[in-house]
């Protein structure tokens, strides 16, 4: 009889009954020099022990399955053997033929339920388990798995995190949940649970490197969801049962709660897009600075239009001066009220447009101009050293860069104009005036493209000002 068994974490009070028993009937027992070790003193004296290294477990497992035949034999697994461990393997070289007499699985409490105990309770919702050992496995579809993953809102264990010369992997997993998930998550960290040198940490996301050097193959590491917290020590993951009850108030359904469940939905559709959005701007092949990717990230997800990022042009650093100009409170003028109604509530009362002014109107007649074009032209004295953002129209643009040839200098030129007639022509001369300025090249373009952009370098000079977006 062959019986593959989990022995568990190593405390032998973790090891189930049944494990125990056929560990104390076996003539022969195999297994790894490490869970022999955890198992010395149940080994009934006359059993034979067989160990063997790490990496010959095939040749073992072939061994197990002929000795089986015979006597009594037991693989020790560590943890429970069907996760990472003998049970598969035996099952393989078994092949098709075998019947379920000739193999017996054993169960044992496998280190993601050991290591959530002791950090409290992470796994209470929904979770996956990952190995970062591409030993058996490809790296490439280890790392597709992380990205899915670290995109959903879900608990992710990782074991098999570190090894003396498997470093990397783990750095590379930190830099893609960091890509996907707030750098406040709360992580867990175990090493050698339930065996002695226990530790167990808990903290976030972003301070995962800090920990590298105490991680190694005795670490599980578990990263949790928006819904994980530190309360009072222990990691644990809410389920839900906060939504819908009252906790001082006994099992009381709380009314309403679907409310809750409306922005709750909301935000996680934001923060999907968003991770999209950033996965798309990640492989891009172009190069933008640091700020000018967060510009071009509002771009693509106020149009769903990844393609607009081959049109995106951004000349003499105009994110910079923006933030700069932003920070100096200078006036933001645009070609059309619409442009300005999607301007951040907060910057709006310093935006300007004159396209509905009486006067504009009077120089529109006299001059045989368009609208929005005699708008820009009556901000004239208003245009040097302020910010202009033209969303909508081509001879609007066209005004501005006749202001720029008189020697009118901009701070910064937001320009995304649409249409088949002068919209390409009027980005172009904008690109060539010498004036930092961003573009949505050729015909297309439009209002969501140039608020994104305005909004997004507002967003950026707060957060240099340390005033928080929702204040
Ligand atoms: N079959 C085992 C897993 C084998 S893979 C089980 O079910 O637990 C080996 C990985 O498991 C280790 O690299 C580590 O990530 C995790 N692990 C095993 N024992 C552990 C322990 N006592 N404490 C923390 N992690 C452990």
């Amino acid at each position: 009889m062959l019986s593959v068994v989990g022995i568990g974490p190593g405390s032998l009070d973790l090891l189930t009954e049944r494990a125990r028993a056929r560990i104390s009937s076996a003539d022969i027992i195999m297994g790894n020099e490490r869970y022999i070790g955890l198992i010395r003193d149940i080994i009934p004296s006359g059993a034979e022990v067989i160990t063997g290294k790490m990496g010959t477990e095939v040749e073992r497992a072939k061994k197990a399955v002929e000795l089986g035949k015979r006597k009594n034999v037991v693989v020790v697994s560590g943890g429970d053997p069907g996760i990472y461990g003998m049970a598969g393997l035996l099952i393989e070289v078994l092949g098709d033929s075998h019947t379920d007499a000739e193999l017996e699985i054993i169960p044992g409490i496998t280190a993601a339920s050991v290591s959530a105990a002791l950090l409290g309770a992470p796994l209470s919702n929904d979770f996956a388990v990952v190995s970062l050992s591409d030993l058996l496995v490809p790296w490439s579809e280890i790392e597709e798995k992380l990205e899915e993953l670290a995109k959903m809102e879900i608990v992710v264990v990782i074991y098999n995190p570190r090894s003396k010369t498997r470093t990397v992997q783990l750095e590379k997993a930190y830099e893609i949940f960091m890509r996907f998930r707030d750098g406040k998550t709360i992580i867990g960290i175990v090493t050698n649970a339930e065996r002695e040198g226990c530790e167990i940490e808990i903290s976030t996301l972003e301070d995962l490197p800090d920990f590298y050097h105490c991680i190694d193959m005795s670490t599980t590491i578990i990263i949790g969801s928006s819904k994980t917290e530190n309360l009072g020590g222990r990691m644990v993951t809410r389920r839900g049962y906060d939504r819908k009850y009252d906790y001082d108030r006994g099992d009381t359904v709380i009314q309403g709660h679907e409310n809750g469940d409306y922005v709750e939905a909301g935000k996680r559709v934001w923060e999907k897009s968003r991770a999209i959005v950033e996965d798309i701007i990640s492989k891009y092949s172009g190069s933008f600075s640091e700020h000018e990717r967060r510009v071009a990230e509002k771009v693509v997800f106020a149009n769903a239009d990844p393609s607009l990022l081959d049109l995106l042009v951004f000349k003499h650093n105009p994110v910079e001066r923006g933030i700069e100009r932003i920070k100096d409170g200078k006036t933001i003028i645009t070609d059309i009220e619409m442009v300005k109604a999607g301007i951040n509530g907060r910057y709006r009362k310093r935006v300007k447009c004159f396209v509905n002014d009486p006067r504009t109107k009077e120089i529109a007649e006299k001059e045989n101009l368009t609208r929005t074009a005699a708008g820009i032209r009556l901000a004239k004295e208003l245009i040097q050293d302020n910010i202009v953002v033209v969303g909508n129209s081509p001879s609007a643009c066209m005004e501005l860069f006749a202001l720029i040839e008189q020697d009118i200098k901009p701070a910064l030129i937001v320009a995304t104009p649409v249409g088949f007639i002068n919209a390409s022509e009027a980005k172009e001369k904008v690109m060539s005036c010498g004036r930092p300025c961003i573009v949505v090249k050729g015909a297309r373009g439009g209002t969501p493209s140039a608020v994104a952009i305005i909004n997004e370098i507002i967003n950026l000079s707060m957060e240099e000002e340390g005033v928080s977006r929702n204040d």
